[in-house]
């Protein structure tokens, strides 16, 4: 029987960064991946419809429920959560195959998600990534314009509930600037 290669214990190898909804992650992560093209990032599969600008393969792959239920019933997904409405899930197959070359991966999922991970991979760094107040992440949620207002309503609800989840990350990062907090992202995951 072949030998499976073992990721070394100890230290972790996995960052994930979660967050309240609208707090920049997105930004941040197409920050990190325009400045570092050498940095691998999890791309995840969902059911929601791509926004404008969004590309199949890049941001998400796209699929249809049908597509996501034979991904969850396949076992392919590391961990998969619901948000507002839709279904988002990474890729188990690719990140556990970085893993395995002691690669660092990134994950940038919502907070139901980064708990699975939490269960799944103990060694996961988590890094929760705060706004610079409420008042400031209000206006980014409602300033996105491109969604109905009982979806950003959803999303305002799910905010307050996951700022309050900060306690369960090793590490916060301030969102003041995406510049500042993808350099101090790209440290923790380099230093993984
Ligand atoms: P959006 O629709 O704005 O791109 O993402 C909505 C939320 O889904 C964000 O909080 C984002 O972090 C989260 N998300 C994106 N991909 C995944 C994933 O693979 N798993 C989980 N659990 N959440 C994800």
């Amino acid at each position: 029987r072949g030998e499976t290669p073992v990721t070394p214990v100890g230290r972790p190898r996995l960052t994930v960064l979660s967050g309240p909804s609208g707090v920049g992650k997105s930004t941040v992560v197409a920050h990190l991946r325009r400045a570092h093209p050498e940095l691998w990032l999890s791309v995840s599969a969902t059911t929601r419809a791509p926004r404008p600008g969004e590309r199949d393969g890049v941001q998400y792959f796209f699929v249809d429920d049908a597509g996501f239920d034979k991904l969850i019933a396949n076992g392919e997904l590391l961990e998969w959560a619901e948000f507002a409405g839709n279904r988002y899930g990474t890729p188990r197959g690719p990140v556990l195959r970085r893993l395995e070359h002691g690669e660092p991966v990134l994950l940038e999922i919502d907070l139901q998600g980064a708990r699975q991970v939490r269960a799944a991979m103990p060694d996961a760094r988590l890094v929760f990534l705060a706004p610079p107040s409420w008042e400031e992440l209000v206006r980014r949620l409602t300033g996105r314009g491109t969604e109905p207002p009982e979806v950003i309503e959803r999303r305002l609800t799910a905010a307050r509930v996951e700022l309050a989840a900060e306690p369960e990350f090793d590490t916060t990062l301030i969102n003041t600037s995406v510049e500042h907090v993808s350099a101090e992202l790209l440290a923790l995951v380099s230093e993984s």
